[in-house]
Order: structure tokens, then C-alpha cells, then sequence
């Protein structure tokens, strides 16, 4: 034991022993020494509980797009938001391990039609987290939004569409897509100015951009067109579009319709997104995207995606089959009734389209469909429709049948190209209208925890046109703002955390 003559000591010379006062007062500096060693072994503890989170993703390969991240990390959700990715083990209430699985952002539907809650767990299946139904949109977004409200297992957005307003203002009967006027009359000066007003409202609502089916609405003027992407840029909305003129139906002028888009997005200044240009462009898929690709160059902000599959899916009593009154009964073979699965012939062709109804049309090939697929400007998106009553195996497997068939199986897209298409591109798409997206299709902390994780040798779809509502398969957990929908490969029940995606109202 040494002596100090400093007179202050510390914990193990003997000098210290002093009268009673320096007594007390040792013995509160050992009270304070020990409560000081307390807190600090409590500390770390205390940072691990500020470090603690809701939900880990351990030992995973996080990818993402945005960032060229690529590697084993250990990801850390707190309050539905990555608060952060680190090499070091993190805690949390619940640890998911991901060890030789994918952790990606989960994936941005652009092309949506389904109503029924349900469907979106078909969605959520396939790695969706949020979904949209822009290229037809509707008449009244707020109805559609309120429809929803903590109801939906993914996150959800809507367009105003010029169809659907279209339809309500000439009184069209049709089911979804216009049947009557709205799909074969022009619009009087009192009618386009009240499609544009809905179309205004709509916006002013929240809507996320301007859906325009050109196809199912062909005596709408070039001038109403123009006319309503003039609205859409003015609110800085993109307008979503089914070309003029082209479909899995046929088309006497592919470029038609096409060229008419980049003309008004030119002249308006609206952003366009061109929808399934596989099915839209079908023999001229690469003159098409060339075209897309020349445009972009020359400054327009043009935009498209594709479905990977080489039939197509519409309403036989649209507008899309007015020419087809009497075609070669070969024709009519390439086409499926939904409800029954039955091939068509000339004369059971005009019997259900009387009656009205869902069409798969059989006119794709594998090649067209892989040059639209894996392209670089495509993103993946997948025309989906409600699952009941059956519809078309691209509402439960498109992106899944993506990363299985062009990623895993013909190695024709690298997995963080085909990432970037399901997550990143259609993000970028909608952030200038919706802020909100800048933190979706993403991972890093900030950003919304919608998240997929998936083993890339076994994530398959299995939906096919005879079964279309059949879960994919090798989605073992989707997050949706934090909160699992699947659940070791399994929809897990009651859970809707889905949010509303809307601009901001006017
Ligand atoms: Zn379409």
C-alpha cells in the first residue's frame, strides 16, 4: 500500500484513512463509483435495448438496387422503418434467420386490377408490397381509397382514369372497361370539359398519376387526350396508358398508338409509362422498345413494362374484338374462355361475347415475351386480376416465374437487374407525384420496411390458365411496413398492414 501526498486517493492506497467526515465521504464516493459501474454495466445493455429491434433479418444477402448493395448483412426494423444494416449481430423481439436466402426490397406492382383483399395475398406470395392500379384507374378515388382502409395485406395507390370517368359522364354500361358510348362515340365539347374536370378532381384527391385505356376508348379525339395529359402535368402526374390500337387482339399499326403517347407527353410535358408492352407490341416488341429507347434519348420521360407471359387476358365484349366478327376459325382458337377453359369457335365466340366476359388470348411467343422481359427499360409488372372467379396466372406468379425462368433457369437477367426492374424503376416512376416512394423499392435505414425475403434456387410460380389461383412458391417471409404477411412461407392471417400511397391532396 503506498502513501500519496496529493490528498486525493483512489480505490486501493491505505492513505485514505482520514477521519469519519473522509469516511462518509468515501463512502459515498464508492455509493456514487457503484451506482456510476451499474449504469455503465448497464450501458451497453441500455444502447443494445436503444439498439434492440422489432424485428431482425440475420445473416442474410441483402440486395439493393438503389445502392449496388450486395452482401451478408443483418438488417434492424424498428417501428416499420430499416434503422439500420450492419456486419455485427443486432437484438431483436423477434430474429428472423435468412442465412443462404435474399433480402431485397419487396417488390412495386405498377399493374394492378384486382378488388378483393384476398387477391393481394396472391401478391403478397409473389414478393408484392405494394400495389397499384394505374393504366385503368377510376372515376372516384376517394370511394376507392376508403374501400380499402385496413383492410389490405399490402400497400395500395390509385390512378384517376380517363376511361372510368370517361364512362360515368356518357353513361357506359360496361363492366371495368367501356362497352357502350364511352368506348365508340366522341365526346361533345360539355363532355370532354366534365372528363377533364373528373379527371382534375381525381388528381386534386390524391390520385398517384392518370390511367388512360386508349385501346377500349378509340373515338377518344387526339385533342381530349392531349387535353387530359395537360391535366396530368400540371399536377406533375404520369399518365399510364394501354396504347391505341394494340393488344393481344391484333393491331393494324403497332407504332400508331405508341408514337401518339410520346407526342402528347412532348407537347404536355406529362411523364408516360407505356403498359405491358409485351402483349401491346407482340411481333413489333423490339421495333417498339427501340422506339422507346430513342424517344428517352431525345429528353421524353417515357417509361414501360412488361408481364412474363405469351397469353393475354381482356373483356371479350370490349371494343378490342369489334373486328373480329368474322375471322378464320383458326383465330378464334387462340382463344380461352376463362370461366369454362374451353377454346373458342366462331360460333361460341359471338355467343359469349353477347353475354360479356374474361378472354385469354394465346398470340405471344416465348422469344417476343423474353426480349420484353429482359430488356433493360422494361419493369416488371403484372396485369393482375382479382383470383376469384379465375382469371390469369400473371395476377399469382409474375414476378416469382421472373426470377425462376429468366434469373435461376435460361440465367438471361442477372437477380440484381431483375431486382432493380421489381423494385427500384418502379419506385423512381411515382416519387415525383408521391414523396413517399423515395423511400420504397429500397433498402437502407430510413427506408419503409417492405421487405422480401426468398431462397433464389426454389422461388417458383405455379399458377397456370387451367389453375391461375395457386400461391407461388419460395417466399419465405414478407414484411409490409414491418410487420410479416408471409410468415415462413405461409400468408399469415388477419394481417393488413398496408397503407394508403397517395400524393398529397390539393
Ligand atoms: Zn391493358
Amino acid at each position: 500500500m503506498s502513501r500519496h501526498t496529493s490528498g486525493t486517493c483512489n480505490l486501493s492506497s491505505s492513505c485514505r484513512r482520514k477521519p469519519a467526515s473522509s469516511i462518509g465521504t468515501r463512502r459515498r464516493f464508492l455509493a456514487v463509483a457503484g451506482a456510476l459501474l451499474a449504469a455503465v454495466s448497464v450501458l451497453p445493455a441500455a444502447a443494445a435495448d436503444a439498439q434492440d429491434f422489432d424485428v431482425v433479418i440475420a445473416n442474410g444477402r441483402v440486395m439493393d438496387p438503389a445502392s449496388g448493395l450486395d452482401a451478408v448483412r443483418n438488417v434492424g426494423v424498428r417501428a416499420g422503418k430499416v434503422q439500420t444494416i450492419s456486419t455485427a449481430p443486432l437484438h431483436g423481439a423477434r430474429v428472423i434467420d435468412a442465412a443462404g436466402l435474399v433480402v431485397a426490397p419487396g417488390f412495386i406492382n405498377l399493374h394492378w386490377h384486382g378488388t378483393d383483399p384476398r387477391s393481394n395475398t396472391f401478391e403478397a406470395m409473389d414478393g408484392v408490397t405494394s400495389t397499384f392500379e394505374l393504366e385503368i384507374g377510376v372515376a372516384d378515388v376517394d370511394r376507392w381509397y376508403a374501400e380499402r382502409v385496413g383492410r389490405m395485406p399490402i400497400n395500395y395507390g390509385v390512378a384517376v382514369g380517363h376511361a372510368p370517368v370517361r364512362m360515368q359522364v356518357m353513361h357506359d354500361p360496361g363492366v371495368f372497361v367501356p362497352a357502350g358510348d364511352a368506348a365508340r362515340l366522341p365526346a361533345n365539347e360539355v363532355q370532354q370539359a366534365r372528363i377533364l374536370d373528373g379527371i382534375e378532381h381525381g388528381l386534386r384527391r390524391g390520385a398517384v398519376g392518370v390511367g388512360f385505356g386508349l385501346a377500349y376508348t378509340p373515338a377518344a379525339s387526339r385533342r381530349e387526350i392531349l387535353d387530359a395529359f395537360r391535366v396530368a402535368a400540371r399536377h406533375q402526374a404520369s399518365a399510364f396508358v394501354h396504347i391505341r390500337g394494340a393488344s393481344s387482339a391484333g393491331s393494324a399499326d403497332r407504332e400508331e398508338g405508341l408514337l401518339e403517347v410520346i407526342a402528347h407527353s412532348a407537347v404536355s410535358g406529362a411523364p408516360v409509362h407505356v403498359a405491358h408492352i409485351n402483349s401491346s407490341a407482340q411481333e413489333a416488341v423490339e421495333r417498339l422498345l427501340d422506339v422507346i429507347g430513342q424517344a428517352r434519348a431525345r429528353g421524353i420521360d417515357i417509361t414501360t413494362e412488361a408481364y412474363p407471359y405469351t397469353a393475354g387476358m381482356t373483356r371479350l365484349e370490349s371494343f378490342l374484338f369489334d373486328s373480329w366478327t368474322d375471322k378464320p376459325e383458326s383465330e378464334y382458337r387462340k382463344l380461352q374462355w376463362v370461366a369454362t377453359g374451353e377454346r373458342l369457335t366462331r360460333e361460341t365466340f359471338h355467343r359469349y361475347r353477347a353475354q360479356g366476359g374474361f378472354v385469354l388470348i394465346h398470340a405471344n411467343t416465348e422469344a417476343r415475351v423474353r426480349h420484353a422481359i429482359v430488356h433493360s427499360l422494361t419493369m416488371i409488372a403484372s396485369d393482375g386480376f382479382d383470383v376469384d372467379p379465375p382469371s390469369h396466372p400473371r395476377s399469382a406468379g409474375t414476378f416469382t416465374r421472373t426470377l425462376a425462368r429468366y434469373v435461376r433457369e435460361e440465367q438471361a437477367l442477372s437477380l440484381m437487374d431483375a431486382l432493380r426492374k421489381m423494385t427500384l424503376m418502379p419506385a423512381q416512376r411515382l416519387q415525383a407525384r408521391v414523396p413517399d416512394m423515395a423511400l420504397r423499392g429500397r433498402i437502407a435505414p430510413g427506408t419503409y420496411a417492405d421487405l422480401v425475403v426468398f431462397d433464389p434456387d426454389r422461388v417458383q410460380d405455379v399458377a397456370t390458365y387451367e389453375q391461375p389461383a395457386r400461391y407461388a412458391r419460395g417466399m419465405r417471409y414478407v414484411l409490409v411496413n414491418g410487420q410479416t404477411v408471409v410468415d415462413g412461407g405461409e400468408v399469415v392471417a388477419k394481417a393488413f398492414p398496408g397503407l394508403p400511397i397517395r400524393a398529397p391532396l390539393r
